[in-house]
């Protein structure tokens, strides 16, 4: 696997050198909206921790993440009256990463409304 580069997209919007719509911030974590949303409320939720992703990612932070996904997930399906939750992570290109720094994607769901390509 390659190395985490300190100049990815995501750790520039965590130093503030790139703008973002931040929705939430604890200690730990960032969460803000996807500038290309798949459905209406498309948010990213970054750990403020430089890792790749998950599979690099410091086992003993991933409580303190899972925990801030879930509270935005729940945040999320209230705030946009969704029916449901998608909750995806992709790890490498090959995955559909695009991004190297780890992230999960939060896409409130509507019965009968796919998600954009
Ligand atoms: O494919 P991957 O999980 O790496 O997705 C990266 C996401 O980051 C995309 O959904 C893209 O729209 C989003 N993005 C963003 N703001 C940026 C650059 C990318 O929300 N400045």
């Amino acid at each position: 696997m390659s190395a985490y580069d300190i100049n990815n997209i995501f750790a520039k919007i965590l130093r503030g050198e790139i703008p973002s719509h931040r929705v939430y911030e604890d200690d730990a974590t960032i969460a803000f909206m996807d500038v290309m949303p798949q459905a209406e409320g498309h948010m990213l939720v970054v750990p403020k921790a430089p890792s790749r992703n998950l599979l690099d990612a410091d086992t003993a932070s991933l409580p303190a993440l899972i925990t801030a996904v879930q509270k935005i997930a729940v945040a999320a399906k209230d705030a946009f009256d969704a029916d449901g939750v998608t909750i995806m992570q992709f790890n490498e290109a090959p995955a559909g990463q695009s991004v190297f720094h780890l992230h999960f994607h939060v896409i409130p769901r509507r019965d009968g409304v796919p998600l954009k390509p």
